[in-house]
């Protein structure tokens, strides 16, 4: 009997809960789904006992099952009535004609314009079977070096600076539950009681046991209303706000010595970089009391380990991360924590709190333009020679590193860029910085071919598009925030017509005479077989999966590559000592003026999820948050003479939306926030900014130069 006869069918048998995790975010909660039963009950999910959720589920966790028979489904193959007329409409194909169509168009742009005229653009929430196959699938079917994903706009400049300064980069290098224990966490540009609700626990937790909570954000969010101490900067100075910490520690002789002798290189450097940033100075620059400052510094060190305190814990969020100086802002928090000796210490240490359901795995097997299975560098020698073996090719035919994910999409259809684009989890006309300018970019395309399983709004301009499998109807593994292996294994089976993004590569990579290199992708595809191969092609890189079975997960409810807690006694470093890295304070790239006077920042709410393809299709979400907004402060809004609820204008330099006003006075008078779920009008994205990090090369989505006006008063 095959796993698809022992699967409930969906209206038709009923089966006992299947333990699994939550499609979403990063916490990757557990949970218990019962599949469907009948035609009349659905499937259901409750929460189930973990570490990181601790039994409770989000919003968005309680609903996930109400996608899985949605009646805006995918369930056939749509190819262009006229083939090449993009305005035509969308009619069924069966998977062979809509296969076929795909391979004869790759190979087509590939014949004319050579490899890299393909790309491949790839999601964060792939589970790591996908995310491996699709890297291998650019690589090897294809021969480009055009692929990377939309984790580079996530927590790149996370990644970046904790590999050059700890030499490694996993999100929380300890676990979650070690929050509770810590005397002081601080949280950088991370809503978590929106974003992740339930790791508040956690927190509220350590606050009952006298542990305090400091947040740096520039807007009153839930999670600072939670907070011990909030220091509200102008969006874009948390760079400047660290580096005054930095003084303050430095000046209170609060560093611990010999863990910065014994541990560490470049601190004399670092600490000299730091005494320009004099408490009143940095107050000057980030608006933050310097008492605030003096506050926040004497809790951080008074806990820290060497201090012989409970614990301090700086955690890293996309607020501080999602900068033009996102990975300098991340290296002077990452300053802080070793002139504290954090890493390694009882309940302390640096982490980024990475947001994409697979965002950790997503980055460590291949999907970023520069990177091989196991977090290895396409640029390494030893690194193509191993993956190449994995893979039965010779290391020469690996293609070299490609554009990152902006540039990526920023060169689509334009002279020297890709013509061709396959795209799998993503959803680009929403979710990119100058989007008009993106979406216009993919729509010049010669061909998009789009995996998903919603007509997204990128997969609306798509040539082809296939309906692919959700989170319960197939089995793969996810990584979360703390580096935690999880199974989400099969609870149901897909309607038909569905299959699963491992079965679409391999039925292309047949088409393109490599389907012998994609035995375990094969119709239907062997997850496990697949993990397996990762397995090897990870060993002996910096993220090794070898020792991780389907069993081992299974047995031990999730195991933790790498380790439970790192750094304890070394890093993974050539010399096995962390790096000072000396930053600058630069400020954001598009500052306010006179016909942009206020700054805009961007992010998430409780109710929707990223480019919102999944939860503006759910009905309870949408009640809760239904539509979009500008949040701003009602002084601004009473100068603008802009109501609450009234139609107002945001404008940037990249073009404008109209949305409804709401008045806060948790936000910055100087500063108006706009969530980035909602597409059309309503896009938050067109507004934003695409200049790049320069290392990480991360888009500054967290600030840029905006005014606001009123458009229609309420009625
Ligand atoms: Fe899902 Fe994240 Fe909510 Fe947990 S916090 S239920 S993983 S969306």
């Amino acid at each position: 009997m095959t796993i698809q006869e022992t699967l409930p069918v969906p209206g038709k048998s009923r089966a006992g809960s299947v333990p699994t995790h939550c499609p979403y975010c990063a916490l990757q909660c557990a949970m218990s789904l019962t599949p469907t039963m009948g035609a009349v009950t659905p499937a259901t999910v409750v929460g189930r006992e973990f570490p990181t959720n601790r039994g409770a589920l989000c919003q968005k966790g309680w609903t996930a099952a109400d996608l899985l028979e949605h009646p805006s489904r995918l369930t056939s193959p749509l190819v262009r009535e006229v083939r090449g007329d993009r305005t035509s409409r969308f009619v069924p194909a069966s998977w062979q004609t809509a296969l076929d169509e795909i391979a004869e168009g790759l190979l087509r742009t590939q014949q004319q314009h050579g490899r890299d005229a393909v790309a491949v653009f790839g999601g964060g929430g792939l589970t790591n079977e996908k995310a491996y196959a699709l890297g291998k699938f650019a690589r090897v079917a294809l021969g480009t070096s055009q692929i990377d994903y939309n984790g580079r706009f996530c927590m790149s400049s996370a990644a970046a600076a904790s590999n050059a300064a700890l030499g490694l980069d996993r999100g929380m290098p300890f676990p979650l539950t070690d929050v509770q224990g810590a005397g002081t966490v601080v949280l950088v540009g991370s809503n978590i009681a929106e974003t992740m609700p339930p790791a508040l626990q956690h927190f509220e937790i350590m606050r009952a046991a006298g542990g305090r909570l400091i947040v740096i954000d520039p807007r009153v969010t839930r999670t600072a209303l939670n907070a011990d101490l909030h220091l509200q900067p102008v969006p874009g100075t948390d760079m400047a706000l660290a580096l005054g910490l930095l003084h303050i520690i430095c000046a209170q002789g609060a560093v611990d010595e010999e863990f910065i002798a014994s541990r560490t290189a470049g601190y004399a450097q670092v600490r000299a970089a730091a005494q320009a940033y004099r408490p009143d100075h940095v107050e000057r620059l980030t608006g933050v009391p310097s008492s605030l400052l003096h506050r926040a510094a004497t809790w951080m060190a008074e806990q820290s380990p060497h201090r012989h305190g409970r614990g301090t814990m700086i955690l890293t969020g996309r607020g501080g991360e999602q900068h033009a100086n996102g990975t300098s802002t991340v290296h002077a928090f990452i300053n802080i924590a070793l002139a504290l000796g954090l890493p390694g210490g009882r309940n302390s240490g640096y982490g980024c709190l990475t947001g994409q359901g697979n965002g950790q795995g997503g980055r460590e097997h291949g999907q970023k333009a520069d990177q091989l299975p196991g977090y290895r560098m396409i640029t390494d020698p030893a690194a193509r020679a191993h993956v190449a073996k994995v893979w039965g090719i010779d290391p020469e035919d690996l293609p070299g590193p490609g554009r990152s994910a902006f540039e990526l999409l920023d060169a689509l259809g334009q002279r020297g860029g890709p013509r061709a684009m396959l795209l799998m989890g993503s959803n680009p006309v929403v979710s990119s910085p100058s989007a008009a300018r993106i979406s216009d970019r993919i729509a010049s395309l010669d061909f998009l071919y789009v995996a998903d399983f919603f007509l997204s709004e990128t997969a609306a301009l798509a040539d082809v598009v296939l309906p692919v499998t959700q989170w319960a109807e197939e089995t793969g593994t996810m990584t979360n925030l703390e580096g935690r292996v999880l199974l989400r294994q099969q609870a149901m089976v897909p309607p038909p017509g569905v299959r699963s993004d491992l079965e679409v590569l391999s039925g292309l990579a047949a088409r393109l005479g490599q389907g012998q290199r994609f035995p375990a992708h094969a119709f239907p595809s062997d997850p496990q077989q697949v993990f397996d191969e990762l397995r090897r092609a990870s060993e002996g890189g910096r993220a090794d999966y070898s020792s991780i079975t389907y069993a081992r997960i299974q047995d031990e409810g999730g195991v933790i590559w790498g380790g439970e807690r790192m750094f304890v006694d070394s890093f993974p470093t050539a010399d096995g000592r962390a790096r000072f890295v000396p930053t600058v304070f630069t400020g954001v790239t598009e500052p306010t003026d006179s016909h942009y006077p206020l700054t805009l920042t961007t992010g998430r709410i409780l109710a929707q999820y990223q480019s919102g393809t999944q939860t503006r299709r759910v009905e309870s979400l949408v009640q809760a948050a239904g539509q979009p907004f500008v949040e701003l402060h009602p002084d601004v809004a009473a100068d603008l003479g802009i109501g609450s609820e009234d139609r107002a204008r945001v404008t940037t330099r990249r073009g404008s939306v109209v949305v409804e006003a709401r008045l806060s006075g948790a936000i910055r008078a100087d500063t108006i926030f706009m969530p980035f779920h909602w597409a059309g009008e309503g896009r938050a994205n067109t507004l934003t900014s695409d200049a790049l990090d320069p290392t990480s090369r991360m888009p500054e989505f967290k600030a840029c130069a905006a005014r606001i006006e009123l458009e229609v008063a309420k009625s």
